[in-house]
């Protein structure tokens, strides 16, 4: 196949800043097409703060960059970091991206966002002009890149190095899908004629995107049932019918993992390394685990763990009225994350009526987390709805038994035991209700239980190939057909 010069377009991307599992796609789907021999460089704002904390060293490109936003003209200087012979393009601008959190304080978001991505987006598109080689794919993330298709067909359309480009857009998550009041639109500098019906308005919002799903050339999403789920009223978060009439270019690939990374033979955060039939490891790792979270430490009882961000998406309801009772049963429990303040306080005042038995750390911790991934026994995620969810392809990894509900990614990843007892590599539940997530935690623990059984299941869910091969594969036909 000839070799293609891919542009991402991104909001986030590991090692450099990450909030969420967009991060770890854009950070890593570009290595797995690059060992297919395309070339692919990431554009993404320069969070100076998160980056300089990444320890990742950039330089200057001397280059910069003016655009019309505001009403005046603002400065933007593009930056270069190489990450395992990947290149990322990093946008700086400080007053947008010199800031505390990626998209918002803790729990809330900027309120000029949409100038800060639509600035982004602009940015974006004029770096690629200056790419040595002309582009043939942009591959744009969620709305924070929902107006670069927009431009490209319209505004860019004779700029040589990216006119001919196609354009693909993934939607991470539909519920995020960057929505503004029209008092926004003059401060922008985009012609008004993008506000219609059939684009960049939405019930007279501003819905960025919807511009990317109606402009680009193909829509993906993370997993095959969130692909078929958007389509419905229950998941369509009120685009369903718009994107029923792009239907045509929309396909399901599920994600990958970057299997190198989160790997516990080799992973340096965690207290033993092991692998699949050589598990001691992982138990002293449940043991440092316990010791150091003042956990009390008992081998026949099973560590529950959760790290997720903590918003109604995620089932966090479900996981409050299901702690009491676990803790009466004597289960342990460990929960990582942060979000909405109010499930934040909850969580607090659960950790601190039985410290013995349950921690919650508030806050984003990528160093615990492993920790957790490692000594955790089974791992809960019991989300309302979920587009892929890397979080419980990570907890397989590490041979902490997914307890998911059964609902896009989590569906297509994690096999039943239940109903599958060769096959399983946890445990599904599919309504989101308190009785049926309790009954599927329960019944995990109770396997738990026979050390022959949980050993198979653990051993399986461990050895699921979760790398990016298959998925890169398809990415790549993909991006040919759209090409063609
Ligand atoms: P989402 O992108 O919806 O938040 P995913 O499951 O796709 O959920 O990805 C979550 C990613 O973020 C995983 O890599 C997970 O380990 C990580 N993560 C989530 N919350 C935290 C946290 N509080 N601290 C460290 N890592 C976290």
């Amino acid at each position: 196949m000839a070799k293609m010069n891919i542009v991402f377009t991104t909001s986030e991307a590991t090692p450099l800043a990450k909030t969420g599992g967009l991060a770890d796609v854009a950070g890593s789907l570009p290595h797995a097409l690059k060992r297919l021999g395309h070339t692919v460089t990431i554009i993404m704002p320069y969070y100076r703060k998160q980056i300089r904390a990444s320890g990742i060293k950039t330089r200057s490109l001397k280059r910069s960059i003016s655009i019309w936003i505001d009403g005046r003209d603002r400065q933007a200087s593009l930056h270069e970091a190489r990450v395992n012979g990947l290149r990322f393009i990093l946008v700086e601008q400080d007053d947008f991206y010199h800031r505390e959190g990626l998209y918002g304080p803790a729990g809330g978001a900027y309120s000029d966002n949409l100038l800060r991505y639509v600035f982004f987006n602009r940015v974006a598109l004029e770096a690629a002009c200056l790419l040595k080689h002309p582009v043939d794919i942009f591959h744009c993330h969620d709305w924070q890149t929902g107006l670069i298709p927009l431009l490209l067909k319209t505004q860019y359309r004779h700029q040589p190095r990216i006119a001919r480009a196609r354009c693909i857009f993934t939607i991470h998550n539909l519920a995020y899908q960057g929505i503004f009041p029209p008092s926004w639109l003059h401060r922008l500098g985009l012609p008004a004629d993008y506000f219609h019906i059939g684009c960049f308005e939405f019930y007279g919002q501003i819905n960025c995107m919807k511009a990317g799903i109606a402009a680009c050339d193909r829509i993906t999403t993370v997993s095959q049932t969130y692909a078929r789920e958007i389509l419905t009223s229950e998941y369509g978060c009120h685009i369903e019918s718009f994107l029923s009439d792009h239907a045509n270019k929309l396909s399901g690939i599920v994600n990958g993992l970057d299997v190198e990374n989160w790997n516990p033979r080799t992973d340096t955060s965690i207290a033993t390394n092991y692998a699949p039939g050589k598990m001691q490891g992982k138990r002293h790792c449940k043991v440092t685990l316990q010791r150091k979270l003042k956990l009390a430490d008992d081998a026949k009882t099973p560590l529950l763990t959760i790290i997720s961000r903590l918003v109604e998406q995620k089932g966090v309801d479900l996981v409050l009225d299901c702690i009491p009772g676990w803790l009466e049963k004597g289960y342990r429990l460990v929960v990582l994350g942060s979000g909405d303040p109010a499930y934040e306080a909850m969580l607090t005042r659960l950790a601190k009526e039985r410290p013995e038995q349950m921690y919650f750390y508030a806050g984003f911790n990528e160093g615990l987390a492993r920790e957790i991934y490692a000594g955790g026994d089974i791992f809960l995620m019991p989300s309302r709805f979920e587009p892929c969810g890397l979080s419980q392809l990570i907890a397989m990894r590490y041979g902490n038994v997914p307890v998911v509900r059964a609902t896009g990614g989590l569906a297509d990843t994690v096999a039943n035991y239940a109903s599958a007892k060769q096959y399983g590599t946890g445990f599904t539940f599919a309504c989101a209700t308190p009785a049926a997530f309790r009954s599927a935690v329960d019944f995990a623990v109770e396997t738990w239980r026979k050390p022959a059984v949980w050993q198979r299941i653990a051993g399986r869910a461990m050895r699921r190939d979760s790398s990016w091969d298959a998925s890169a594969l398809e990415y790549e036909d993909m991006y040919k057909t759209a090409a063609d």
